[in-house]
């Protein structure tokens, strides 16, 4: 089994896929590789760095922060947000990297793989849309705005996994779809896999704003 095979070089990237990094060696950071060397993201805008949910201390973590941000990279674009406040930007690899290695979050993984992997966030057994829906999803809510970040229901592997799959949770109760939000709800992980569960249905993007708001109706 290739439990150990999702390492990429940024050269390898290929439009439409999902990537994290580690960071501190703790928790996971994710996007969407878009092309020309750029990713679509979502980071805690309030925190404006990444707050993740450790599994070494099983508590929430930050990092970075504006006020702790180098001065802003060089290539043009990184760290745009088109929506402000949003916490949706476009960032270069090498940003998006720091100083971490880059994975390739695995789609119809396996229900083998899916629990043979010891850490959440790294793999589902959903299958990806096509790489031209993932991207213009992506961009779709990086120009016109998405919900707002919360570490439970709506984190960077949340957004990550909506825009490569389309998938949205009907029951308002239970919206995180990230493994990071299942080790909150500490239950088993098998069960509570986006490709598994059972409350989630396919939502185009144009029609996520009125699909939420049918929803709390
Ligand atoms: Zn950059």
């Amino acid at each position: 089994m290739e439990l150990f095979s999702q390492k990429v070089k940024p050269s390898e990237l290929q439009k439409g896929d999902h990537v994290y990094t580690w960071r501190k060696s703790m928790y996971t950071h994710h996007g969407i590789f878009v092309g020309e060397g750029k990713l679509i993201h979502m980071v805690n805008p309030k925190a404006d760095g990444i707050l993740h949910f450790s599994t070494a201390s099983k508590s929430w973590i930050s990092s970075g922060g504006r006020k702790k941000e180098k001065t802003p990279c060089a290539t043009s674009d990184c760290g745009l947000e088109k929506v402000a406040g949003n916490g949706v930007r476009v960032t270069c690899i090498e940003c998006f990297i720091k100083k971490g290695s880059l994975y390739r979050f695995k789609y119809e993984a396996s229900r083998e793989f899916l629990v043979a992997k010891l850490r959440g966030g790294t793999c589902t057994t959903a299958r990806s849309d096509p790489p031209e829906e993932v991207i213009h999803t992506a961009t779709y809510l990086l120009e016109n705005g998405y919900i707002e970040y919360d570490l439970i229901n709506n984190n960077c592997e949340d957004f990550a996994l909506y825009c490569k799959t389309g998938l949205w949770s009907k029951d308002i109760g239970y919206q995180g779809r990230s493994s990071q939000a299942n080790m909150v709800h500490s239950t088993k992980r098998e069960n509570k896999d986006l490709g598994l569960r059972k409350d989630v249905v396919k939502v185009a993007v144009e029609e996520l704003s009125s699909f939420r708001l049918s929803l709390s109706l």
